[in-house]
């Protein structure tokens, strides 16, 4: 490939719409151009980089005995409506309807369709186990794209749908993926981290997140110091703690709490710390079904957060989202801040609270009243909850609740997701086999995505400088890029060409940067396409028979004969992928 014939268009400019690193590098570097909100070209190098993404997954996957299909993009509407997800799904899926007045959906999962198929083709146990997958196009309405390939509308996935007789066979199938996962991620060269993860839209009993280790990670991991345990903040469990609490209950008091809204200024102005509140947050509800909208209370300690995704799989909620000021002051009649559980009872609301609530003894809550608040307040005495749940997020101060170790808090990309769906699918699809004793019965699903696009967003994320994308070898579009620094010079580009034949025929990928250009501008350009090797074939080629090597990882650079170039970058970049192995 040489780099006068290639079109890799790199900006000079920082885009202004980008907003993280890898968007901005994407960008910058010719990789990819935004067609419309969310929805990219991915240029040779952006694709490129993408296909070796896609080489590695379909190496593991096909090594773990899935196979390979193509399922179509475009879905009826009829098949969503069986599991109830056209209506469950929300404004992300993308419904619309053809000529012929028959409604759709542009496919941002497929559980439907693989159900389909295999209820149609597997009658019997012994066409059993069977694991299909595809790397396609999804479509995901998002509400505000945004951060390039790491949230956008379109993308590239790999999906896969596990089918077993039983639940011991199912766990063998996920199991299998989990370590497909492992090897995938070890070979693309990240560091990740495999957790505990909630189930969200898709469903099911339990699932794992593969997450890149990044700072501008969209996911925050709660991570023991003493054992394994990884969790997303979203599903990491609250080690239950005494609930006993033998304090006497006092008698409620009304105090005068004049403009103090804010949890911290209630305290300070009562001299009570926030562990002595409790705050009452409103939330409005889309319920399962998709349509019926109510309002829910929340309680949770002052100093705590409601983890929404907890309260989501409580409510069984389709969506929800924090009420504003105007809509708690419509649905309640009180102004936000002095808020509180006594008297929501006889409005038409539903209140629940964090399990913690349960441990507390003479609490402080809003009055339901402007500029006054209740202190000696207590569970059950003075009011009532619908439910006690684990509904807050995990906090510094909580221990590990396998083990009950220091956790500590790392932010991370999820780029993997798999789930053991059960029969979530199979059942209200009617998806069943005849097992070896006769009897019908309901396939055992799994499921297990991977962001093919966003991998390379997360690797930027992970790998870059204040010059550009550092690439995995693994993932780079070509490994090595020879710079000619004396185009007009017969000798250097001699060696130059002949160093670039000779890297091509033992499959090395490389690019020649072949253009008349400063050498300052070819230094800029390799180090921001994040290309592993740069080779400089420049005036000490000609006094010295000298060629320099420089890693782009470290800035390492070596001097070597021209004639040793080609055994030692062969060497390190064997070095680069049995490193990776290893790990
Ligand atoms: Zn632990």
């Amino acid at each position: 490939m040489r780099y006068s014939q290639t079109f890799v268009p790199t900006l000079k400019e920082i885009p202004a719409e980008a907003e993280v690193v890898s968007h901005r590098l994407l960008l910058r570097a010719g990789y990819i151009r935004k067609l419309s909100a969310g929805v990219y070209t991915y240029l040779p190098f952006g694709l490129a980089a993408i296909r070796k993404v896609e080489r590695i997954v379909r190496e593991e996957m096909n090594r773990a005995g899935a196979q390979e299909l193509l399922m179509p993009m475009v879905q009826p509407a009829d098949l969503w409506r069986e599991t109830g997800r056209y209506e469950k799904y929300g404004p992300e899926l993308l419904r619309f309807k053809d000529r012929h007045d028959r409604e759709s959906c542009l496919g941002p999962t497929h559980e439907e369709v693989i159900t389909d198929l295999v209820r149609g083709e597997v009658r019997s146990y012994r066409q059993l186990p069977l694991n299909l997958y595809q790397i396609q196009s999804k479509f995901r309405d998002e509400i505000r794209p945004r951060f390039g390939l790491m949230r956008g509308r379109e993308f590239i996935m790999k999906d896969a749908y596990s089918f077993d007789v039983d639940d011991e066979q199912a766990n063998i199938a996920y199991q299998k993926m989990y370590d497909a996962y492992q090897r995938i991620f070890t070979r693309c060269g990240l560091q990740f981290r495999a957790v505990e993860a909630d189930s969200g839209s898709i469903g099911g009993s339990f699932s794992h997140e593969f997450m890149v280790l990044a700072k501008t990670g969209e996911d925050t991991l709660a991570v023991c110091k003493a054992c394994d345990y990884a969790a997303n903040v979203e599903k990491a469990a609250i080690k239950a703690r005494p609930v006993e609490n033998q304090e006497p209950m006092l008698a409620p008091e009304k105090v005068e709490t004049p403009g103090k809204r804010k949890v911290v200024a209630v305290c300070e102005f009562l001299g009570i710390r926030p562990e002595l509140l409790v705050k009452t947050l409103i939330y409005k509800v889309t319920g399962g079904d998709g349509q019926q909208k109510y309002p829910v209370a929340v309680l949770v300690r002052g100093d705590r957060e409601v983890q929404e995704v907890k309260l989501k799989n409580l409510l069984q909620a389709a969506d929800l989202e924090l009420a504003e000021d105007k809509e708690v002051f419509d649905i309640t009649g009180v102004p936000t801040g002095y808020l509180g559980p006594i008297g929501l009872n006889g409005l038409k609301l539903k209140v629940v609270a964090d399990l913690e609530v349960a441990a507390m003894r003479n609490f402080v809550v809003g009055a339901g009243e402007k500029n006054y608040h209740l202190k000696n307040v207590n569970l059950d005495r003075d009011f009532e909850v619908a439910a006690l749940a684990d509904l807050r997020q995990i906090a510094a101060d909580d221990p590990c609740p396998l083990c009950g170790g220091e956790l500590g808090q790392i932010e991370g990309i999820e780029v993997g997701h798999i789930f053991k769906l059960g029969t979530t699918y199979s059942a209200s699809m009617r998806a069943v086999f005849q097992d070896h004793d006769g009897q019908e019965k309901p396939l055992i699903m799994g499921c297990y995505g991977i962001g093919i696009s966003r991998i390379v967003a997360a690797a930027i994320e992970q790998n870059h400088d204040e010059n550009g994308i550092i690439f995995p070898v693994a993932l780079a579009p070509v490994q090595v890029i020879i710079l000619n620094l004396g185009l007009k010079d017969a000798v250097i580009t001699a060696a130059a060409e002949l160093l670039y034949t000779q890297l091509q025929t033992q499959g090395v990928e490389v690019l020649l940067d072949d253009r008349d250009e400063r050498p300052g501008a070819k230094f800029k350009d390799a180090d921001l396409l994040g290309i592993p090797f740069r080779l400089m074939v420049g005036a000490r080629l000609g006094k010295e028979g000298v060629v320099e090597i420089r890693h782009r990882r470290d800035g390492l650079t070596v001097e070597l004969a021209s004639d040793q170039v080609v055994a030692y970058l062969l060497n390190q970049i064997a070095v680069a992928g049995s490193a990776v192995q290893e790990r």
